[in-house]
C-alpha cells in the first residue's frame, strides 16, 4: 500500500536512518525535525525525523506517536545534522546525540501527565485516563501500557491532542539532584609565610590542605577536597580545630550566571564604530573575520554589530571557549540584549538544559551564549553566530562526530542566511587564508590608544638564573620584575603550560623514566596529593620510594609544573597572595570563577597556571605578564606547534597593560631565534602568518591543502600494525585506480602517542589540495575500507584535524 513514510534518526550508530510507516491521524505532526516514539524490536525509542517522503509502507512498522506539537529542532538545524553527518563520516544517529539535549530524546521515557478534566472521555481513553489517576496522575507510557496490557500510544497522542494529558520524555537519569553540600570555608588568610609556618608548624598536610582551599578562592567542598585532592576527614576537621576554617552547609549547583544583570552601555570608539559598519555588511550566508589586537574591544563590535538585527526580533549565537564563560561575558553579552540570553553552560542539569533548549526553540530567547555545542541550539530566524577565540582548539570536538564548531557555524550560515563572525587577535590560519570568503575587518589599536605591552625573549641560556631556584627557570630579570610590581601593588599574570609538580620522575642511575602502564607516556609527579598520574587515562599510583628498574634510592623530577612553580613562589614572595589555576585547582564546579573573581577583586597578587589563565581575561590591574617556559610545546612533532606557541606567547601578553599602569611582558625561552617567539614579541601576527603559511606548503599541510587523518587502534599491537598496513594499501589502492594521484597517502606510521588507555594507535594521513576529491575518498574509504567495522580494531577519520598526535 503506498502512503507516507518518514525517516527517523534514532540514537545507534546505525549508517542509515529507520523508515516508518506514518498514520494517518499523524500526518500533520511528523514533519522533519519533530520527535517521534517508534517501535525498534520490542522497545519504543524516541527519535528525531529527518525527512517525510511519500512511499510504500508495506512491511513497515508505524510511528506510534508524535509529542511535539512544534518540531523541536528547526529544518536548518536537521539539514545542518545532516551535512555533519556526511562530512565527518559518523552516523546520523550519533551526529544528533551530540546535538541534542540527551534529556529530550534518545533512551528518554515518554511521560504521559494528566492535565486536563478528562470529562470529553469514553471508552479506552477514559480507561487510560482512570490508569493515570489511579497512578498518581502521572507515569510512563510503558508502565501504562503493563498496567492495562494492551498498546496504549495511538489513546494518548488523542488524549494530548485534546490537552487532558501532556507528554513529555524524561531522561533515564535525571543527572545530579539538586541538594546541599558541605564546605569549608577559610576563616583566618594567613597570607604570609611566616604565619603559615608557625600556625601548622609539623602539620604538612594540614598546611597542605589549607594552600589548597586557598587556591580554589577560599572555599571549597568536602567532596572535592577528599575525592580528587585526597585530603583526609581527619586533615580537614583539624583546621577547623585549629579554628582556621569553619564547615558550611550550602546549596549544590548554585549557578553563577543566574544573578548576572547587564553592564552599563559603552559608546563605542571611532575605530571600533567603523568595524561594527563594516561588519553588517557582510552578506547573509557569509562570514567576516574580526582580526583585533588583545584589549582592542572586539566583544563590544561584534556583539553591537548584530544588536539592531536582534532588537527586529532575529536570533544570534555567540559561542566562547568555555573557559571564557565567565560572568564578566555573561554581563556583556546581557548588557547589548537584554535578558533575552540563555547561557548554554556546562553546569546545567539536563532538565535545565532541557529547558533551554525549549525556550529558544520556541521563540521565547532569541540569544543562545555558550561554548562548542552551543553552535546547534535551535536559534529562530538566525541573524548571526559570533564565535570569539575563534582559533581556539576547545572548538574541536575530541569524538564522533569530530566535528569543528566554527566550520559548522559557516555552514550553518550559509543554510540559513545568517551571517558569521570570527573574532581573534591571532586567527587561525585556516581563516586567514580563507579571505576570499571571510573579509579581513581590523582593529589595529587598543582602547583609550593604550599601547600593546614590551616583550622582553629572556634567553635562558645565556640569562643568569637566581641561585635558589634549582631546576625551575627563574631568570634574575623576571624575578626584578616581579619584586618591583609586588612593591608597587600591582597584579602579575604567571603562565606555565604544564600542570602537575613536576613533568616526569627519573632515576639518576639507570635512566630509568615511570611511564603510564597503559599509555605510552610519562608520567606526572603530583604533591597535593603526593601521587603520580597520567594526564591521559587518570591512572594514579603512589610515587615509588626506589627505582622500580635498578632498585636505585635516589629518584629526580624533570621537568616543572605549576604546583612546584606555586611553591617557589611562596617561598620566593612570602607576602604575595597566590592563585593558580590549572585543570586541577578548577576539577570542581564554578572553581574558575571563583578564582577569577579573587583576581577581580585585587585579592590576588599572583594568578598562575596553564594555558587557561591565557584566554580573554580582562583585568586592568594586571602590569606584568611571566612565562616561564616558552619552550613546553614548541617541539611537539606536530605540524601546529608553532601557531599553537605563538597563539599563546600572543595571548597571554595580551592580558598585560590593560590600565593605565601599563604593561610588560617577560617571555622565558631556550630559543629565543624562534621565528615564532619573534613574531610574537614584535605583535606581529601578519608576519607570522605569513611565514607560516609558507611553512607549510612543504611539507604541504593545511591549510594548503586539506587533511583527514585516520586513526587506527586496539589493544593487540600487532593487529592494530597489521589492520593500519592493509588500511593503507587499501586506500592507495583506491587513490591510484580512481583518482588522477592527487590524494597523498602518508603512512601508516605508529602515532607519536602510541598508546592511550591500553590502546594502540597507528594513523595515516590523507591530503589533497582538491578538497572535493579528499571528501570523496573519505566517504568510500570510511563505508568500504577493510577493518572499518571490525571489532578488534577501531577506525576513526579525524577530518581537519586540529592536532595529529
Ligand atoms: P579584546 O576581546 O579585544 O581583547 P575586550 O572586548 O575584552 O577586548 O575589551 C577590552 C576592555 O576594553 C574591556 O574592559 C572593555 O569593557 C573595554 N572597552 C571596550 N570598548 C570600549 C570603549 N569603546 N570605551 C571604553 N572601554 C571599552
Ligand atoms: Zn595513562
Amino acid at each position: 500500500m503506498s502512503g507516507t513514510t518518514c525517516r527517523v534518526a534514532l540514537p545507534v550508530p546505525a549508517l542509515k536512518p529507520y523508515a516508518y510507516a506514518v498514520p494517518a491521524s499523524l500526518v500533520d505532526r511528523v514533519v522533519p525535525g519533530a520527535r517521534v516514539v517508534v517501535p525498534v524490536r520490542s522497545r519504543a525509542l524516541v527519535g528525531v525525523v529527518l525527512r517525510v517522503e511519500a512511499g510504500e509502507t508495506d512491511g513497515l512498522k508505524s510511528v506510534l506517536l508524535a509529542p511535539d506539537a512544534q518540531p523541536l529542532m528547526p529544518g536548518g538545524l536537521v539539514e545542518l545534522g545532516a551535512w555533519i553527518s556526511r562530512y565527518y563520516v559518523t552516523p546520523i544517529g550519533i551526529t544528533l546525540r551530540a546535538m541534542l539535549p540527551s534529556a529530550l530524546w534518545g533512551a528518554s521515557r515518554l511521560m504521559a501527565s494528566l492535565i486536563g478534566p478528562e470529562t470529553a472521555s469514553r471508552g479506552a481513553s477514559l480507561d487510560v485516563v482512570m490508569a493515570l489517576d489511579r497512578m498518581g496522575g502521572r507515569a510512563s507510557a510503558s508502565a501504562l501500557q503493563r498496567r492495562l496490557g494492551r498498546p496504549v500510544w495511538d489513546v494518548l497522542q488523542r488524549l494530548a491532542r485534546l490537552e487532558v494529558v501532556s507528554l513529555e520524555t524524561e531522561p533515564p537519569s535525571l543527572g545530579p539532584r539538586v541538594g546541599s553540600e558541605r564546605v569549608i570555608v577559610l576563616t583566618t588568610p594567613l597570607p604570609s609565610l611566616l604565619e603559615r609556618e608557625r600556625t601548622f608548624g609539623r602539620a604538612a598536610r594540614q598546611r597542605a590542605a589549607f594552600e589548597a582551599i586557598d587556591s580554589l578562592g577560599g572555599e571549597a567542598s568536602y567532596t572535592h577536597l577528599r575525592r580528587q585532592l585526597g585530603f583526609s576527614t581527619g586533615v580537614l576537621n583539624a583546621l577547623v580545630t585549629r579554628s582556621v576554617a569553619r564547615v558550611e552547609q550550602r546549596e549544590r549547583l548554585r549557578d553563577p550566571f543566574a544573578g548576572i544583570g547587564p553592564t552599563a552601555p559603552i559608546t563605542p570608539t571611532e575605530g571600533q564604530r567603523d568595524a561594527i559598519r563594516q561588519l553588517s555588511e557582510t552578506p547573509p550566508g557569509g562570514g567576516a573575520t574580526l582580526f583585533g589586537v588583545t584589549g582592542s574591544g572586539k566583544t563590544l563590535v561584534y556583539l553591537e554589530s548584530v544588536r539592531a538585527e536582534v532588537e527586529r526580533g532575529r536570533g544570534a549565537v555567540v559561542l566562547v571557549p568555555e573557559i571564557s564563560l565567565t560572568p564578566q561575558t555573561i554581563a556583556r553579552v546581557r548588557g547589548v540584549f537584554g535578558d533575552t540570553v540563555a547561557v548554554l553552560h556546562s553546569g546545567l542539569s539536563d532538565g535545565e538544559r532541557a529547558d533551554a533548549w525549549r525556550g529558544l526553540a520556541s521563540g521565547q530567547r532569541r540569544v543562545a551564549v555558550g561554548a562548542r555545542s552551543a553552535v546547534f541550539a535551535p536559534v529562530r530566524d538566525l541573524a548571526a553566530i559570533i564565535v570569539d577565540e575563534e582559533h581556539d582548539a576547545s572548538y574541536k570536538h575530541g569524538e564522533s562526530p569530530r566535528y569543528h564548531a566554527r566550520d559548522v557555524a559557516l555552514h550553518r550560515a550559509r543554510l540559513e542566511g545568517a551571517r558569521v563572525v570570527l573574532g581573534s587577535a591571532t586567527p587561525s590560519l585556516e581563516t586567514w587564508a580563507n579571505q576570499g570568503q571571510l573579509r579581513v575587518v581590523s582593529l589595529p589599536e587598543r582602547v583609550e590608544a593604550r599601547p600593546l605591552p614590551a616583550v622582553v625573549l629572556v634567553d635562558m641560556r645565556a640569562e643568569q638564573s637566581v641561585a635558589e631556584s634549582g631546576a625551575l627557570p627563574w631568570s634574575v630579570p623576571l624575578d626584578d620584575a616581579v619584586r618591583a610590581e609586588l612593591e608597587a601593588q600591582n597584579q602579575i599574570i604567571l603562565l606555565l603550560n604544564r600542570r602537575g609538580f613536576a613533568q616526569l620522575l627519573q632515576c639518576p642511575d639507570c635512566g630509568h623514566v615511570r611511564e603510564c602502564p597503559h599509555c605510552s607516556i610519562s608520567v606526572t609527579v603530583h604533591h597535593t596529593p603526593y601521587r603520580l598520574r597520567c594526564h591521559y587515562c587518570g591512572f594514579d599510583e603512589p610515587v615509588p620510594e626506589v627505582c622500580a628498574e635498578c632498585g636505585g634510592q635516589t629518584q629526580r623530577t624533570k621537568g616543572v609544573g605549576t604546583q612546584q612553580l606555586e611553591q617557589w613562589l611562596a617561598q620566593r614572595f612570602p607576602n604575595a597572595r597566590l592563585a593558580r589555576m590549572d585543570a586541577d585547582t578548577t576539577s570542581a564546579k564554578w572553581s574558575h570563577q571563583r578564582i577569577l573573581g579573587a583576581v577581580g577583586k585585587r585579592q590576588v597578587d599572583i594568578l598562575l597556571g596553564t594555558q587557561m589563565i591565557s584566554k580573554g581575561l580582562d583585568f586592568p590591574g594586571v602590569t606584568l605578564v611571566g612565562v616561564v617556559d616558552a619552550d613546553t610545546a614548541l617541539h611537539l612533532p606536530d605540524f601546529r606547534a608553532a601557531e599553537r606557541t605563538f597563539q599563546l606567547i600572543a595571548q597571554v601578553a595580551g592580558r598585560a597593560g590593560r590600565g593605565p599602569e601599563g604593561g610588560r611582558v617577560f617571555v622565558q625561552t631556550r630559543t629565543p631565534d624562534h621565528y615564532a617567539l619573534q613574531a610574537a614579541a614584535r605583535h606581529d601576527y601578519r608576519g607570522f602568518a605569513a611565514q607560516e603559511l609558507e611553512s607549510r606548503t612543504d611539507p604541504p599541510y593545511p591549510p594548503t591543502v586539506g587533511l583527514t587523518n585516520v586513526v587506527v587502534s586496539g589493544v593487540k599491537e600487532t593487529v592494530v600494525a597489521d589492520a593500519a598496513c592493509a588500511l593503507a594499501d587499501w586506500v592507495r589502492g583506491l587513490v591510484s585506480s580512481r583518482t588522477d594521484g592527487s590524494v597523498d597517502v602518508v603512512g601508516p606510521a605508529p602515532a607519536p602517542l602510541a598508546r592511550i588507555k591500553r590502546r594502540w594507535r597507528w594513523h595515516l594521513a590523507l591530503r589533497s589540495s582538491d578538497r572535493a576529491l579528499l571528501d570523496r575518498v573519505v566517504r568510500y574509504a570510511a563505508r568500504r575500507a577493510p577493518h572499518t567495522g571490525s571489532p578488534a580494531v577501531r577506525v576513526t577519520f579525524d577530518r581537519d584535524p586540529v592536532s595529529l598526535l
